[in-house]
């Protein structure tokens, strides 16, 4: 392929460069605009670019290109899915010549057979899809819904293949679901791992999202809090989120039940000043407290939350705004240091470092004010928070685990004062921006420059 555009560059007469399937020019599809068309539309603007799968003149910015091309990235990322699970020989025969057009995302099909109509319209597996992150969202595991799935005989978007923990995740992680389409995800061509979302290429509100904007932030939320292994079963609902007030200090748990007893002796307990708490007291306090809670205090929440929304963007706005005057002013000072300084060059640099970094926080504050006016919009969480309202003691520990992290910010027990509790309830119930919202209020004392 270097070959080819070197001698593209290196010969005046080719006015024009036909491809059979640009899908099968690199297995990692952006490569192509990026490393092969850009650089040749640079040097060569006039020349034109053909594909036996598009009619007329192809071009990498039109987007029905793009969304082809972005199936083509989705079918490709699949097949390694695939491969991860062992399925080599599926994997080989796709590959063969004769395989069927690329797929849709699954969930959706096109609208007409037409090969020149791109659109997509939800299908019978929609629902499916919503199942999936539904399930998620009250905490079961990757391999939880496959094993559901396939019991329940849905079939799987690969029709030679069952569920897989993998099918379910990679559906998961979609941000087609969420109504954007994703360009350049991979971090590397070496490196199949998906880059932080503020280096992706993005064309946010691309089509009618299937999953509402509260349920992929819970879900999201929830995939990164199981990054630190954290068992959703475990008996120990409230883990990480109990403190003790004397020792600042996060409980540790521990079952000291014998083999065969009757009785459950399992505890929450400061490392530091080696106090406990029986699982059942701890529980029994918080499970009250939290249905008497909801009981009275539902109707005033989903009123309150428009009111946080409004005052969250206050907060990132001033913040952002206070990011862009700090940029403007390094660039102002850096203005003074003259070339002929000796330590120019590392002057320049310190310089350059403290406005990169001070501009990815401000990109990243412009990405969660981009949340929360989603979030904002779409109405009031009331399916997450109806969750609430249910009688907690029905469900079981994934579900009460799911339940009580985006409820609860902190329990504290006061060992000395005869276990006394407090519990700190949770705003909304989306823990990531609110916990963003937390840090920034904490640091505005501080001075950044
Ligand atoms: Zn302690």
């Amino acid at each position: 392929m270097k070959e080819m555009k070197k001698f593209i560059l290196s010969t005046s007469i080719i006015k024009g460069i036909i491809f059979y399937d640009e899908s099968r020019v690199s297995r990692l599809i952006e490569d192509f605009v990026l490393h092969i068309v850009g650089p040749i539309r640079e040097e060569k603007p006039d020349i034109l670019f053909f594909s036996t799968k598009t009619d007329g003149i192809w071009d990498e910015k039109n987007p029905l290109v793009q969304i082809r091309l972005s199936y083509d990235y989705e079918e490709s990322q699949k097949k390694s899915n695939k491969a991860r699970d062992y399925q080599e020989l599926k994997t080989y025969k796709s590959e063969s010549p004769d395989r069927p057009g690329a797929r849709c995302p699954f969930g959706y099909s096109k609208l007409s057979q037409d090969k020149k109509d791109h659109t997509l319209i939800e299908n019978d597996d929609a629902p499916i899809v919503q199942f999936i992150f539904y399930l998620y969202s009250f905490g079961y595991s990757d391999k939880k819904i496959a094993l559901l799935l396939n019991e329940s005989n849905v079939k799987s978007p690969s029709l030679e293949s069952n569920w897989s923990d993998s099918t379910v995740r990679y559906i998961l992680n979609n941000l087609w679901y969420a109504g954007d389409l994703v360009w350049f995800s991979r971090s590397s061509y070496e490196n199949s791992k998906a880059k932080p979302i503020e280096e992706r290429f993005l064309f946010p509100n691309h089509h009618k999202r299937l999953i509402s904007p509260q349920l992929w932030a819970t879900t999201q939320f929830l995939r990164s809090k199981k990054k630190n292994k954290d068992r959703m079963d475990s008996p120990f609902v409230l883990r990480d989120i109990v403190l003790c007030v004397k020792c600042e200090r996060k409980l540790a748990v521990k079952n000291m039940t014998p083999a065969k007893a009757k009785k459950n002796y399992q505890y929450y307990y400061c490392k530091t000043c080696k106090r406990k708490i029986n699982l059942e007291e701890l529980h029994s306090y918080v499970f009250d407290d939290f249905t008497g809670r909801w009981g009275r205090e539902l109707n005033n929440q989903t009123r309150t939350i428009k009111g946080i929304y409004s005052e969250w963007k206050k907060t990132i706005e001033a913040k952002s705004a206070e990011n862009k005057s700090n940029v403007d002013k390094l660039r102002y000072k850096l203005s003074f240091v003259k070339p002929e300084n000796e330590f120019y060059e590392d002057i320049k640099e310190s310089f350059t470092l403290q406005i990169k970094s001070v501009e990815e926080e401000r990109t990243k504050l412009l990405n969660v004010l981009e949340q929360i006016r989603v979030l904002s919009e779409y109405g009031e969480p009331l399916e997450l928070i109806s969750r609430f309202k249910e009688d907690i003691y029905k469900y079981n520990n994934e579900e009460k685990r799911s339940i009580f992290l985006i409820a609860i910010k902190e329990i504290s027990i006061d060992f000395i004062r005869k276990n006394f509790i407090e519990i700190n309830y949770r705003l909304t119930p989306f823990v990531e921006v609110e916990t963003t919202i937390d840090k920034l209020n904490n640091k505005k004392d501080e001075v950044s420059i």
